[in-house]
């Protein structure tokens, strides 16, 4: 097991965020499972965005409904820290398939949020490269290499609060 921590981009998509209800849910679950909130906001994907986060998917026969999906109203995301955030999440999330996912794994995120194979409630990065990718498509101004550089020790060590009105986590500022 890896000992650094690692980011992930966590995408509550529109159908979820429009249920006030769903994304309370998911925050708490976010907390219970020891994740940090490094940065998050609430943005409607642009058209622009969703083709090049979608690059690899360009061919695939859903590809317009999905885009036309993410861009269809606003969607929160998330950049989280935890060691080993990107599986962790993941296995939150459960099945992309959401119809595998009431059968098989009908507590996971899509399990119970899920409407269908488009509209199957979040994004969840699969690997370090596609993290990196993701949140500089989404997340324009964070540096992800300065940040394991400056912050990702601190978070490693619990030197960090959560600031509960701000649903983040920061740095703690150690004055001396
Ligand atoms: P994941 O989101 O689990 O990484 P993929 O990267 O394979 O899954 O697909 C990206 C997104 O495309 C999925 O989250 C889902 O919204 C959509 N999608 C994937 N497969 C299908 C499908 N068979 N039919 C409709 N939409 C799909
Ligand atoms: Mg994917």
């Amino acid at each position: 097991m890896e000992l650094r921590l690692q980011l992930t981009l966590a995408i509550l998509k529109p159908h979820l965020v429009s249920n006030p209800f769903a994304v309370k849910e998911i925050r708490q679950l976010l907390l219970k499972n020891q994740f940090n909130v490094i940065k998050w906001k609430k943005h409607r994907i642009s058209m622009e965005e969703a083709s090049k986060f979608y690059e690899e998917h360009k061919k695939k026969f859903f590809y317009n409904r999905l885009v036309t999906f993410v861009t269809s109203g606003p969607s929160e995301m998330y950049i989280l820290a935890k060691i080993n955030a990107i599986n962790d999440w993941r296995r939150l999330m459960g099945p992309t398939k959401v119809f595998k996912a009431q059968f098989e794994a009908p507590n996971t995120i899509r399990g119970t949020f899920g409407l269908s194979d488009t509209r199957n409630a979040t994004h969840g990065s699969d690997s370090d490269e596609s993290a990196k990718r993701e949140i500089s498509i989404l997340f324009p101004d964070f540096n992800y290499d300065l940040w394991f550089k400056m912050e990702e020790e601190s978070f490693r060590m619990e030197k960090v609060d959560f600031i509960e009105n701000e649903f983040v986590h920061k740095k703690r500022l150690l004055i001396n």
